[in-house]
């Protein structure tokens, strides 16, 4: 996958690793809009569900996919405003396609669009190709006024969802258990509250009107920006607040004592949790924290790594699940997790009630839990190269005698500490990630990797 994954990034040019996005009224426009849904109508003939999240170009883009969806010929299913992660359970529920108008975690000015496939999963990168095509090339099956498209307004089958991911837990799950919930002014706010509710728990909420202005903080949660959730949580005695990126697909952490819960630890505090109910194989991406091999060897599960990209992650647990393999769990190490008896994408929803039904039979408290792993350090640095595939193969020239994995770029496992360096799909950068059992280890490898590719100072 290593070459070919990267040459595939390189043909892609509107669609990067998890959609089309851009700048609205520049890049992201709805005469683009338009064409996606001629394109897409015109490679999956029949319904094709469109919702979108709050931004406020949300209304202006969908209504311009749904004309070029039905101009060729689709029906479309309009679901509103609503999170990633239920949108594509309603596609695999009953649908020919989907399409998102959402830019995730990008500032306001953005937008963009996520092409869902019948099984739910993000459109992968050939299909992606051949639709990227059709745009270029406008090859679209646009029909005569007796075959044209009709459309259908139904915001109420998100219930759907709510009852499928409340109705995976027990009744009372959450029952005692005091909750916060930022839905960062995005589609969550219908969501994610009303499914905590339905677990038992008390559930206040933070940023959960929806607004494409994203006045208390922008669509990626980052620590800095959940201060004010956190605060609510102490104030509220809750067990954790959960915060949403812009579209709901990630879910990432407060804990009872209002610290952020690195999202690496939440993967591996969800992994045992599922593995312990399920022992199997746990899937995730080479630039994930060795927490999930620790995780993996107390429970008795395997990780199998893949390239990075939610997609990938996703496509492979499907695969191997019907290759007959048990799947326990997958995801990435920034708070987007795959529950695969649930479906097989990142879902927001989803991993926040699973986090009540973790704490509610641990016994401790989620900082307890989170202090109770290692105590591995991180470190992450992107590196400007003009040539970036050459100082990958520099790098594994030197590194004969190091355990490596070629998986995407190349990944230096060595007994306390590992090193991952792979080129960006697009930008002529290359990022590095490395993680050690303790600062000096990782500083050590680090140290290791600059001197072979030849930088001495990072940027
Ligand atoms: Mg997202």
């Amino acid at each position: 996958m290593n070459q070919a994954g990267n040459a595939i990034k390189q043909q892609k040019r509107l669609f990067g690793t998890n959609g089309v996005r851009g700048i609205v009224g520049t890049a992201m426009t709805p005469d683009l809009a338009m064409r996606i849904g001629m394109a897409l109508a015109s490679m999956r003939p029949g319904t094709i569900v469109v919702g979108r999240d709050t931004r406020t170009s949300g209304p202006a883009l969908s209504g311009a996919i749904k004309a070029g969806i039905m101009a060729c010929g689709c029906d479309v299913c309009d679901v509103g405003v609503i999170p990633t992660p239920a949108l594509q359970y309603l596609v695999r529920e009953g649908f020919d396609a989907g399409a998102m108008i959402t830019a995730s975690h990008n500032p306001p000015e953005y937008n963009g669009v996520k092409v869902i496939e019948a099984d739910g999963t993000e459109m992968d990168d050939e299909e992606t190709i051949a639709l990227e095509e059709r745009i270029f090339s406008e090859d679209f099956a646009v029909k005569s006024w007796d075959l044209v498209g009709t459309e259908t307004f139904d915001p109420h089958l998100t219930e759907r969802y709510i009852e499928a991911v409340a109705g995976a837990f027990p009744d009372g799950t959450g029952r005692g258990m005091t909750v916060v919930v930022d839905a960062g002014s995005g589609p969550a706010s219908r969501t994610t509250p009303e499914i905590l509710s339905r677990l038992g728990c008390t559930v206040h909420t933070i940023n959960s009107t929806e607004d494409g202005t994203f006045p208390g903080r922008l669509p990626e949660p980052s620590p800095a920006g959940l201060a004010p959730l956190a605060q609510l949580v102490r104030e509220t005695r809750a067990a954790f607040g959960v915060a949403h990126d812009g579209d709901a697909d990630r879910a990432v952490f407060v804990d009872e004592q209002g610290d952020y819960l690195e999202e690496n630890r939440e993967f591996a505090l969800m992994q045992r949790y599922m593995c312990r109910k399920q022992p199997g194989i746990v899937i995730t991406t080479v630039a994930t924290s060795r927490l999930c091999e620790t995780v993996a060897g107390e429970t008795g599960c395997r990780v199998h790594y893949t390239p990075v990209g939610s997609i990938v992650v996703a496509r492979t647990m499907r695969a191997l699940a019907e290759a007959g393999e048990t799947v326990s769990f997958g995801g990435e190490g920034n708070g987007g997790l795959i529950f695969p008896a649930h479906q097989h994408c990142r879902d927001g929803g989803m991993t926040a009630a699973a986090m009540v039904a973790l704490l509610t039979g641990a016994g401790e408290p989620l900082s307890a839990l989170s202090k109770a792993l290692p105590p591995y350090v991180m470190i992450k640095d992107k590196i400007h190269a003009d040539e970036p595939a050459a100082l990958c193969a520099r790098l594994i020239e030197a590194c004969t005698a190091d355990d490596t994995d070629l998986t995407d770029g190349i990944r230096i496992n060595r007994p306390d500490a590992w090193a991952l360096l792979r080129p960006s799909g697009t930008e002529p950068f290359m990022r590095l990630v490395i993680e050690g059992e303790n600062r000096a280890a990782a500083e050590r490898l680090q140290a290791d990797v600059m001197a072979v590719i030849g930088l001495s100072s990072r940027k």
